[in-house]
């Protein structure tokens, strides 16, 4: 062979192998390549999954937490409404109970007239045998001792209006009259006491014959205020003159008891009633020595003890006495 075409043909040979090389190790470094750029994706991949996964968990444990300080709450939420829930039982429930005890005869003690010193005795005496009465006021002869009214209240017994001025004249000379007396009185007590009273007691009773405007007005007026207004049927006989002393006005009370259902006894605490302030104790004594005998302040569930009823027939039971 020529050496010109050895030449050529070797310098072929070289092109072909080098197209050969380059034909056969390009794929494969391009290959070896790819594969650890591949490999480093997967790690990638696999990080980033591991990311993932730790933030879902962190996510479902703050869920779960959150889930179960929700819970939390809610247990607390109704934990409190239960202890409210309670709290005010109690109260429903000794009502319940005084209404199942209350079985027996009910003597309601009232007095009339005050307050005055007298008051303060009565008040102590009353607390000292654990007894609950009912106060019906006036106001003119106290109303430089707005503490005596607000002692009443405070001390758990209940407060009635009986009349500002107590003058029968005044009061009883015309409707507008006794209202203008009796709403002086009312707001006078709810002044100092808090108390919005709505007991009444008519001074003289319902039946006194002493009102130039017809009682049966007057009643009918009260109720019309939604008011209540109570008469006795047991006197103590304490504001007659002379005085009856204590055994008298102990007796007088204990005697007419056992006629009744209820009681409401008629007694005064006035400046001059020390014969009342002394017969007290024993009276109390004798009552709590009854069967089946509860003394009880005046509430709305009262026995509505009237001379003058509802119907407005006057059942002549007693005169001035009050
Ligand atoms: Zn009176």
């Amino acid at each position: 062979m020529p050496a010109g075409r050895r030449k050529r043909v070797n310098f072929i040979k070289g092109c072909l192998v080098t197209l050969f090389l380059v034909m056969i190790i390009t794929p494969i470094i391009i290959s070896a390549v790819s594969l650890s750029y591949v490999r480093k994706l997967n790690d990638s991949v696999d990080e980033l999954n591991d990311r993932i996964s730790k933030l879902e968990l962190t996510y479902m444990l703050k869920s779960e937490a959150d889930e179960g300080l929700s819970q939390l709450n809610q247990e607390k939420a109704q934990k409190d409404l239960e202890e409210k829930e309670l709290l005010s039982e109690p109260e429903e429930t000794i009502v319940q109970e005084i209404d199942e005890v209350i079985t027996g005869k009910k003597v309601y003690l009232t007095f009339d007239d005050g307050p005055s010193p007298n008051t303060e005795k009565i008040l102590d005496i009353l607390d000292e045998y654990d007894v609950k009465a009912t106060f019906f006021v006036t106001g003119y002869q106290a109303e430089k001792h707005p503490e005596w009214y607000k002692e009443i209240a405070d001390r758990g017994h209940t407060i009635g209006m009986h009349s500002y001025s107590h003058v029968y004249s005044d009061i009883y000379s015309s409707t507008d009259a006794f209202f203008a007396d009796i709403d002086k009185l009312h707001d006078f007590i709810q002044e100092n006491t808090g108390v919005d009273s709505h007991y009444l007691r008519f001074p003289g009773g319902s039946s006194n014959r002493v009102s130039r405007v017809p009682m049966s007005d007057l009643c009918s007026m009260v109720m019309d205020r939604g008011w209540i207004y109570y008469d006795w049927n047991i006197s103590s006989q304490d504001a007659t003159s002379p005085s009856p002393g204590k055994d008298r006005i102990k007796a007088n009370v204990l005697a007419g008891i056992g006629e009744h259902e209820s009681s409401i006894i008629l007694m005064h605490d006035a400046t001059e009633k020390n014969a009342t302030v002394q017969a007290l104790p024993e009276i109390i004594e004798g009552i709590q020595a009854m069967d089946d005998t509860v003394i009880l302040p005046i509430d709305d569930k009262t026995e509505e003890i009237r001379h003058l009823s509802p119907v407005f027939e006057e059942n002549e039971i007693n005169d001035t006495e009050d």
